[in-house]
């Protein structure tokens, strides 16, 4: 008997893998990649905890269906920011059952828990999010299994029931209690890694969409650097770090110039192209400024397709208006 995880990264995920691995069934991890994680930097540690459990991992990589059929418009709504919670549960199911057979799999799990969150984790939101998946009698929670409707595997004698849990609501104290009962550390906080539950990330997110067209390249920008929009709409995109220097140079995207001081140390900058002349003067001036440059001097701002002239702005509370988060 083999079953499919949705693997989120987070602990209730790895325990809700655990418990059905424990019956004797084999679990393949399955997560998928919005582009709203940061996968990057998660894929060490989700091997980790899978290699624990005993599961495999699969990264499903969904970027571009996720924009198409999730993100613009949810058919039950938003949470507090910009995560389609219930849509994009149903999502993942629905994607997750097309490798049933791949995996000669029989069901999928889950960690959701009962209560826990209270928009996209009551019953009526879980009921809808199997609804969605399009395979609702294959879809077992097993850490509130014995609070929810009796599932197809558990009817079946697939997966025992009377060994599944009952947890519900916020509390984490028996998840927690699991994990160091079975020596499970480390794992990441709850709602770790999903960019969209960021009230940061939401806002420039609902900027970008009232100003541009979303594309799949356009998400790691977002996730980089100081975001400001200047007066005639353009955008700007400033290296706090050298992290974040290294991720835009590595940036491949026709929408944005890549710019720098010329005879001075200063950020790596993207900025819109086809942006008006006072715009690009304005973005000189922000480049300079944030530069290890002198008041009162000029300095050459190469923006790669022209220069433009910049000086140090006298503070950069100015900058402070145009700041997109
Ligand atoms: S937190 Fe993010 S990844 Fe998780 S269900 Fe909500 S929108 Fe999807």
């Amino acid at each position: 008997m083999r079953a499919l995880a949705l693997f989120s990264g987070g602990l209730d995920s790895i325990l809700s893998m655990k418990i059905v691995i424990d019956q004797g069934i084999e679990v393949v991890a399955i997560h998928v990649n919005t582009g709203f994680g940061s996968l990057n930097d998660r894929l060490t540690y989700m091997q980790k905890m899978c290699d624990f459990i005993g599961a495999k991992l699969e990264v499903l990589d969904l970027k571009e269906k996720y924009l198409d059929e999730v993100l613009f418009e949810p058919q039950y709504g938003y949470g507090k920011n910009f995560n389609p919670c219930i849509d994009c549960h149903g999502f993942m199911f629905r994607h997750t059952a097309k490798l049933l057979e791949k995996y000669e799999a029989s069901f999928m799990i889950s960690g959701e828990v009962l209560g826990q969150r209270p928009m996209s984790q009551n019953k009526d939101a879980l009921g809808i999010v199997q609804k969605l998946s399009l395979h609702d009698d294959l879809v077992v929670r097993p850490l509130s299994a014995k609070l929810l409707p009796i599932s197809k595997p558990e009817r079946e004698g697939w997966i025992d029931r009377e060994k599944l849990l009952d947890i519900w609501g916020r509390s984490r104290a028996v998840q927690l209690g699991i994990a160091k009962e079975i020596g499970l550390e480390d794992f990441e906080p709850p709602a770790g890694g999903c960019l969209l539950t960021d009230v940061q990330f939401s806002n420039r997110l609902k900027d970008f969409v009232a100003n541009d067209t979303l594309e799949i390249e356009d998400i790691d920008t977002l996730k980089v650097g100081r975001q400001l929009r200047l007066p005639d709409g353009a955008k700007l995109i400033i290296g706090r770090n050298q992290e974040d220097n290294l991720k835009l140079e590595a940036t491949n995207s026709k929408k944005y110039l890549k710019a720098r001081i010329v005879d001075a140390t200063g950020p790596l900058v993207l900025f819109e192209k086809n942006a008006s002349e006072a715009d690009k003067k304005m973005a000189a001036d922000f480049i300079v400024s944030y530069g290890k440059t002198e008041a009162g001097k000029v300095y050459d701002v190469n923006f790669g397709e022209f220069i433009v002239q910049g000086e140090k702005l006298a503070s950069k509370d100015i900058m402070q208006k145009y700041l997109i988060v």
